[in-house]
This record gives structure tokens, C-alpha cells and sequence, in this order.
């Protein structure tokens, strides 16, 4: 027996939806542990940082890569596609650990945030994850991004960006990336491996705007790495009173207390999750001020309170979702 939106498996359960999100990394932008801590230890020792000392990253929730997110989308056709959202600094690591974990053979598009280094430092090895060629002569793999984020990245990567060889030049085998150009507007979706995405507009610092994404049709999804402050139109869109509610938030926050220029910190993190009123709210883009056990503690506590569930994210964190 079936039904419209799910197989129902013999012993009556629903499958489980098809697919899922991975979080490859939660961590700020000097990812955790922070290598100061190691080498010039403070007395005492950073108890978040030292633990990586001790215990085996993937053992270790306080140890966080550069923010950045995998979708396993699974279309209509039962054909699985991976959307990777951000190439940090930490991108060759994350694809060591989690890559292999998941079993994840490749990256079909990219989406980029912003073009600061935790988001893009890692984009010389998307060669890694795009199919071979001697010749290099592969389709080139998609990549989302603003107009801003492309000017800036010609500069920092010309030869990822360059189209054409000079006369005489020798192919030199890296990464081929089709540049696509999204705007600054949550109304101008597009689409990246059949699945859509609303660019979500927000303030990383008060002369910056970054973008988050809102994807989904059947679970409504909003990922947001890097804010400090969220623009009215983007708030409402995304915000149960208004657009509508959020099966999951995704949402930035960097330091435990106080504020910070260009990020949420843990108060206006919060703040923001009663706002909006997800269903569902993680974390992600933490310092080593974050203890993840201790901490998902605390939020355990104040979900009950508030009525939303909000925790922690961690990096390997796999979430099946229907999409
Ligand atoms: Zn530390
Ligand atoms: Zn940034």
C-alpha cells in the first residue's frame, strides 16, 4: 500500500523521508579547537579546545569546521543529488570525514553565502569532489552566487573564474565551475540540482549583506551562517507571523554573551528563534565559548520553557528530512 507522499513499508511505518541534511561544519570562522589555545594555553587550559588533545574528532562535538552544509536532495526520480553550501578554509577536512562517513561519491552544485575566507577558501579543492577527466574536459559544476561575491572571488581565484586558455597554455587540471549570478532578493528563487532556493538577504556587519537560503517545499528549511541583523522583508519572510512558519532554522550564533559587529551572539540568537517561531531551530557558526553538552543542557531547559526545540548542531550531524 501507498500513498501519495510516502511508501508505507510492510510493518505499517512510514519509510523515512529520503533526504537528508549534513551538517559538514558548525564552527566560526578559526574553527575549533582554536590552534591558540593549543600553543599558547591559558591557566587554565581552554577546557573546550583541549578536549581535541584528548578525545578523536569524530568523537568530539566541540571540535567544529567552518560552517557549511551538505543537502542529499532526493527528486521525484529517486536520483540523489548533493548541494554543498560553502567551501571554507576547512573544506578538504570536512570532505575526509564526512564525505567518507556518509558515503557522499560527489558534489552535483554549489551554493556560496558570502565570499569571506570560511566560506570560499576551500574552493580549489571542489576538484576533488567533481568527476575526472585527463583532459579536464567535465561538465562544469554549478556554483550560486552574488554579483559581489563573484567580484571578489575573481580576484582571489582568477584561474577558477578564467574560461578560456591563452595560446600555448597547457591544461592544468582544476576545478571547472559554470558562475551563476543569484540576486540580493528573497522573490528571485532558483534552482540548483531541481531543488529551489529563495536567497535570504541579511546584515553581516552593517556594510555587508550575506545571504542564508530558504529551501523546501515539503519541509520549509532556512539556513543563515552569517548575521547580524536580520532586513524586515527577509525577517517577515521567513517568520511564522508572516511568511510562514519554518519546519527547521538554521541560525548563527558566535559568542556565548554580549554582541558582536558582525554576528548573532547567543542572546539575539534566542531572540531571533522566538521571533520567527520555527518548529525547530539549530545552531551553528559557535566558538570554543560553546560547551556542546553542557550548553544543549541549557537549551533543553529553555526549549521546554519556550516551546520550540532548539539545540547545538554538530559537525557530521546527519538530519533526514523530506524536501
Ligand atoms: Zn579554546
Ligand atoms: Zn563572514
Amino acid at each position: 500500500m501507498a500513498t501519495a507522499d510516502h511508501e508505507v513499508a510492510e510493518n505499517g511505518n512510514v519509510e523515512p523521508p529520503r533526504s537528508s541534511l549534513i551538517f559538514l561544519g558548525t564552527g566560526c570562522s578559526s574553527a575549533l579547537p582554536n590552534a591558540m589555545c593549543l600553543i599558547q594555553p591559558s591557566d587554565p587550559p581552554c577546557h573546550v579546545c583541549s578536549q581535541s588533545l584528548s578525545i578523536p574528532p569524530e568523537q568530539n562535538p566541540n571540535y567544529r569546521c567552518n560552517t557549511s552544509l551538505l543537502i542529499d536532495y532526493c527528486g521525484g526520480d529517486g536520483d540523489h543529488k548533493y548541494i554543498l553550501i560553502d567551501v571554507g578554509k576547512t573544506f578538504r577536512e570536512q570532505v575526509l570525514r564526512w564525505f567518507t562517513y556518509h558515503k557522499i561519491p560527489q558534489v552535483d552544485s554549489v551554493i556560496l553565502t558570502h565570499e569571506h575566507a570560511d566560506a570560499v577558501l576551500g574552493l580549489d579543492d571542489i576538484r576533488t569532489v567533481q568527476p575526472y577527466s585527463s583532459t579536464n574536459d567535465i561538465d562544469p559544476t554549478p556554483i550560486y552566487l552574488s554579483q559581489y561575491a563573484m567580484e571578489s572571488i575573481a580576484l582571489k581565484f582568477p584561474y577558477l573564474v578564467k574560461k578560456k586558455l591563452k595560446p600555448g597554455q597547457e591544461i592544468r587540471r582544476v576545478a571547472q565551475l559554470d558562475w551563476k549570478i543569484v540576486e540580493n532578493d528573497c522573490k528571485k528563487p532558483f534552482v540548483a540540482s531541481g531543488l529551489q532556493f529563495s536567497p535570504l538577504p541579511v546584515m553581516h556587519g552593517e556594510d555587508y549583506v550575506c545571504l542564508g537560503f530558504l529551501f523546501g517545499e515539503r519541509c520549509r528549511v532556512a539556513y543563515i551562517s552569517d548575521i547580524s541583523r536580520f532586513l524586515p522583508p527577509t525577517e517577515y519572510y521567513i517568520s511564522k507571523d508572516g511568511g510562514g512558519q519554518l519546519d527547521l532554522l538554521i541560525l548563527d550564533t558566535l559568542y556565548k554573551k554580549g554582541s558582536h559587529n558582525t554576528h548573532f551572539c547567543f542572546p539575539q540568537t534566542l531572540d531571533a528563534v522566538k521571533r520567527l517561531c520555527p518548529k525547530r531551530a539549530l545552531l551553528i557558526g559557535m566558538t570554543h565559548e560553546f560547551d556542546h553538552h553542557k550548553d544543549n543542557e541549557f537549551l533543553m531547559e529553555w526549549s521546554r520553557r519556550e516551546g520550540i526545540p532548539v539545540q547545538l548542531a554538530r559537525d557530521g550531524l546527519r538530519i533526514p528530512i523530506e524536501l
